[in-house]
């Protein structure tokens, strides 16, 4: 199980859930795991809260998590890392005075002396995390954190010992290793995460990758993990975009390199992707991370041929990465109890119930599940033939096909724990009433605003849903009404060619639309002429009547990727667009003071939601108990990470 910094480990009593975060993975058969990040003294934090393994009492308070993995029979490594000047601090240091695209402090060069004594610092804090009975530690080299710093003469400029030549400027990582095999002895593992491709401009040659790995295994290495990318890259490397295993080829070329075993990482998300990186000799071991937060138990539901009942991580970085780097304890979309072990349970119920649930979207999916885990009798309704809700748009959409795994896990779950499902069944006031529930939880979720304007209800407008569900034919040039998630999503749906056999991509497709050259002819490995994208078959508009730049409230660690996206499919984006009318010449606008005549085959809108809850007053006025939960709660702003886990607390409480 790869390094996910969850915050646990950063806010008080967080320790206690972060154990039993790690020992339900360990009950899960994870054959080794390695914790987020921790630094190695206090400069190297990433956030001012944050802390360093530097002395021997935060290294007992560690003991519980190492005493809860091995009381599960498993096995655990700490991961060291100093972040240099990716730091959200004004005290940040790095190889040389710089500062990185993706913080806002510039940082200052490290001294002589304070190099050795950072090399030290690695050194004490692996002592102490033996101190604190882990069986190894990650040695953080990649990502662009302070080992990448120094490494590569895009930031190392210095004139001592540590910088000059490549020789010279590897000898940061391999002190710390050096010094730390010697202080830790022969049996403790020492994992190194070696940055295989930078994915920078001015990054490391695939000579030097190889050169470090192989001095790397000598400095005493056990086990060499692959590193991908820096984090100011702008190639994405773990987004749903990328393609199952996507970089499973950079391990490959590394392999027979080196006698000690290579891991390969990045969006192995499923068994049989793990399994296909090891039969194609991609690498000795593979490393998942996010997909332990969805679910504990894929080693263990692998094992025993129960695949179909795993619930897949779907890349979507909402309740992981976006929480961690918006300083948030770290959960899942699709699995809130993620980090919350020992607040979110279903527990059997007192009094078993017999429950009615509204509508099969994540929000009431979820609530049929956990009622019926709880032992309640459970009959879910649903007015459309399948199951879903939203999650059946999603899927639609180029690079979040997995939503499709979600309402594959949620079917498997339905049956295995005997839910009564109703298709293509309207429940109705009286319908609901007639049938003796003790309590109705309506998940009936949201209908597309419309919008007001002349010609709203021209032949060329339509909603989104008519476009993703419906598949209604767009014309070659289009206007989409607001750029949320949904419109961008659209965007991202027309701008491909939808005739296709497969609108995803495959690797070398997707490495070329990216600019990653994979004959590693540059140093970082950047194609020389950049990004190739398939061009657009479609001429877009996307349209918003606020200020700003598109997308701002995308996800933190994706909007850039969504952006890039449409970008580089010569998407045009209007702000402070008002919509004046649609008539047979197109859509007409003012962008400030200006008019403008788009003319558009099509304009789709992708206003927002409003809820969709009107059983809700006519069975509160019959006295039953109902509960809204999902978009028919609250439309506004929802999305499946607020729907799943309001489902949950719900019927924890049912
Ligand atoms: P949204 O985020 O509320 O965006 C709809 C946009 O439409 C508004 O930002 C608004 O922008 C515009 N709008 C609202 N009322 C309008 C009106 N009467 N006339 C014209 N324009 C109007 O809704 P959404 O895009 O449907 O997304 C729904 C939820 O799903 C959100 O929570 C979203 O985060 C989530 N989601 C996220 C992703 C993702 O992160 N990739 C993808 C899909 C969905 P202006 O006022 O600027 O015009
Ligand atoms: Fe995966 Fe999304 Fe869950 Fe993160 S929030 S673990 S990316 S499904």
């Amino acid at each position: 199980m790869g390094s996910m910094h969850t915050m646990l480990e950063d806010i008080p009593g967080g320790i206690d859930r972060l154990a039993a975060f790690y020992a339900e993975r360990a009950r899960g058969q994870v054959g080794l795991i390695v914790t987020g990040c921790i630094a190695p003294n206090l400069e190297g934090r990433a956030l001012p809260m944050g802390h360093a393994m530097d002395n021997e009492a935060e290294a007992e308070k560690h003991r519980v998590v190492t005493k809860a993995v091995h009381d599960e029979g498993g096995k655990i490594c700490m991961q060291i890392l100093h972040v240099g000047r990716y730091g959200y601090s004004p005290d940040n240091v790095s190889s040389s005075e710089t500062k990185a695209p993706i913080s806002p402090f510039p940082s200052r060069a490290l001294t002589t002396d304070e190099v050795e004594k950072t090399i030290a610092d690695y050194v004490q804090s692996a002592r102490m995390a033996q101190h604190a009975h882990y069986d190894g530690v990650e040695i953080m080299g990649s990502e662009g954190y302070l080992i990448n710093q120094f490494i590569v003469t895009k930031v190392n400029r210095r004139e001592d010992k540590w910088g000059g030549d490549y020789e010279s400027r590897i000898q940061f990582p391999l002190e710390i290793i050096r010094r730390t095999r010697e202080a830790v002895g022969p049996n403790f593992i020492i994992i190194y995460r070696l940055s295989m491709i930078d994915l920078v401009k001015g990054g490391s040659t695939w000579e030097e990758v190889v050169h470090l790995a192989k001095e790397v295994e000598k400095a005493g290495a056990t086990i060499i993990n692959s590193g991908i990318g820096w984090h100011e890259s702008r190639v994405p490397t773990i987004g749903t975009v990328v393609p199952k295993g996507g970089f499973a080829w950079v391990t490959k070329r590394l392999m027979g390199v080196v006698n000690i075993p290579l891991i390969a990482t990045n969006r192995i998300n499923m068994p049989d992707v793990a399994e296909q990186v090891l039969a194609d000799g991609c690498a000795d071991m593979v490393s998942m991370a996010r997909p332990f937060l969805a679910d504990p138990e894929i080693v263990q539901k692998a094992i025993e041929n129960r695949t179909e009942e795993i619930n897949t991580c779907i890349a979507c970085n909402q309740a992981c990465l976006d929480h961690t780097f918006s300083m948030q304890v770290c959960s899942c979309i699709v699995n809130p109890r993620a980090c919350h072990e020992t607040e979110l349970n279903y527990t059997e119920a007192q009094v078993k119930k017999k429950v009615a649930i509204v509508g099969a979207g994540p929000a009431g999916l979820e609530a049929a599940v956990g009622s019926a885990k709880r032992g309640h009798e459970v009959h879910l309704y649903e007015a459309s033939h399948r199951i879903g809700g939203q999650f059946n748009m999603a899927k639609e959409i180029p690079g979040k096909e997995e939503y499709g795994q979600t309402i594959r896990y949620y079917s498997a779950m339905l049956s295995k724990h005997n839910v009564n499902v109703h298709l293509n069944t309207k429940a109705s006031v009286d319908s609901l009433t007639s049938n003796g529930f003790d309590d109705i939880i309506l998940a009936t979720g949201v209908t597309p605003r419309k919008v007001q304007f002349d010609g709203a209800d021209h032949a060329k407008v339509m909603t989104y849903a008519e476009v993703l569900q419906d598949k209604k034919e767009v014309g070659k040039s289009v206007a989409i009404i607001g750029s949320g998630g949904i419109g961008f999503d659209v965007a991202e749906y027309l701008a491909h060619d939808m005739n296709q056999d497969s609108v995803s991509l495959d690797v070398k497709d997707y490495m070329k639309e990216w600019g990653v050259d994979m004959e590693y002819n540059t140093g970082g490995s950047l194609a020389e002429n950049g990004a190739s994208p398939l061009p657009s078959p479609r001429e877009i508009y996307l349209l918003k009547r606020s200020k700003g730049k598109h997308g701002k409230n995308l996800g933190k660690t994706t909007g850039w990727i969504h952006r890039s996206s449409l970008a580089m499919k010569k998407v045009n984006m209007l702000s402070e667009v008002s919509y004046q009318k649609v008539d047979d010449q197109g859509l007409h606008i003012k962008v400030g003071e200006e008019e403008k005549l788009l003319e558009v085959d099509h304009v789709i809108v992708c206003a927002g939601q409003e809820p969709l809850n009107e059983l809700h007053a006519g069975l509160f006025a019959k006295g039953q108990s109902v509960h809204l939960i999902g978009g028919a709660h609250i439309a506004k702003e929802l999305d499946a990470k607020k729907a799943i886990k309001e489902a949950m607390e719900l019927v924890i409480k049912l």
